[in-house]
């Protein structure tokens, strides 16, 4: 892994990731580059440096934002300031410097911006007479903040067999009786299974259900991780284990496999008597996925809108406030009381 400074190679100036271009634009000169121009000028200025201080090197370059009120654990790069909690608004974050950590491995970059995820939220909350106001204001529109959620990729290997006791059942009669006939059978599958990249949610604070209604990720798009790819964006830190999140994985992979099995049966119903298989990981990898992100405090209560950072896809849920309801309550009130009036006096 190449470590690359996330500056200008032209004027030495921050340089941030653009998503429309996948290039690195320097607001200052007007340069624009490309991941091989940006690792080409990290390798006129850098010495020969082994794994380890790569990823030394890497962790370097990042600062950690820890928010006093929610917990949450926000990585940047040094050049990138946060000033308020992405997850609940708060500004009593403390800037702390990574102390260990695992650099990831892989990442889809940001391929949609902050004005077009901005836009998304304003088409969702266009034409929401009830919406409270809070979710009208610019200053929290403002917010949407762009952040690398983590993920724990598993390659894993399933082996061996399952055996179901699986009944097909027939009927059919005549002019005396009605015959019912089952046909019991023991049907033992083999199974070889190479599954690539197998998801578990590396965050506790990211909700589950939130990311699955802005999946599906293009994981075509997987790129080996550069720091250089982080420039302008926040990356939360994982605070779920490689080993409890593959509890998980494990579990969704053996129902997958064992689904697959009973499905070549070919009987009317199985069900399973002895489950051989077995489950091998064989490779781990620490991924980031891009997703836009504001939360909205309503009546103590925080509203998460989310945008996929690759496709555009957006998720949210909007309250009804109680001002707004009264109000439009009184003024549908008194239009209908003027109207009936009108109709009475004509
Ligand atoms: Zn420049
Ligand atoms: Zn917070």
């Amino acid at each position: 892994m190449e470590v690359l400074d996330n500056k200008c190679p032209g004027c030495g100036a921050k340089i941030n990731f653009n998503p429309v271009n996948q290039t690195w634009d320097c607001d200052y000169c007007g340069s624009k580059f490309t991941l091989e121009e940006m690792q080409k000028y990290s390798n006129a200025s850098s010495v020969e440096v082994n794994t380890e201080q790569i990823q030394n090197k890497t962790l370097d370059k990042f600062v950690t934002y820890h928010c006093s009120n929610c917990g949450a654990e926000i990585m940047a790069d040094e050049t990138t300031v946060a000033t308020f909690c992405v997850y609940c608004g708060s500004t009593a974050i403390l800037k702390e410097k990574i102390e260990n950590g695992r650099a990831p491995d892989l990442i889809i970059p940001f391929k949609n911006t902050k004005e077009d995820a901005s836009k998304a939220f304003s088409n969702v909350t266009r034409y929401k007479p009830l919406m409270p106001k809070e979710f009208r204001q610019l200053k929290n529109i403002e917010k949407i903040s762009g952040i690398y959620i983590p993920f724990w990729a598993y390659d894993i290997v399933c082996d061996g067999n399952v055996t179901f006791s699986c009944t097909d059942t027939s009927h059919w009669s005549d002019s005396k009786y009605r015959y019912t006939k089952v046909d019991r059978y023991s049907s033992t599958i083999e199974g070889h299974f190479d599954y690539e990249k197998v998801l578990a949610d590396a965050s506790s604070r990211f909700k589950d259900e939130l990311m699955d209604s802005i999946e599906p990720f293009d994981y075509q798009e997987l790129k080996e991780y550069n720091h250089a790819y982080l420039a302008g964006f926040f990356a939360e830190k994982y605070d779920v284990s490689e080993d409890n999140a593959y509890i998980r994985a494990k579990e969704r992979t053996m129902n997958t496999c064992v689904e697959l099995a009973q499905g070549e049966t070919h009987h009317q119903s199985s069900i399973i008597n002895n489950n051989q298989f077995n489950l091998v990981k064989s490779s781990t990898n620490y991924i980031m996925l891009p997703v836009w992100m504001v939360n909205i405090k309503y009546k103590d209560k925080l509203y998460t809108f989310a945008m996929n950072g690759q496709s555009g896809k957006m998720v949210g849920d909007i309250p009804i406030g109680i001002k707004e309801t009264i109000i439009w309550g009184l003024i549908i009130f008194i239009v209908t009381f003027l109207i009936c009036l009108l109709v009475v006096l004509l």
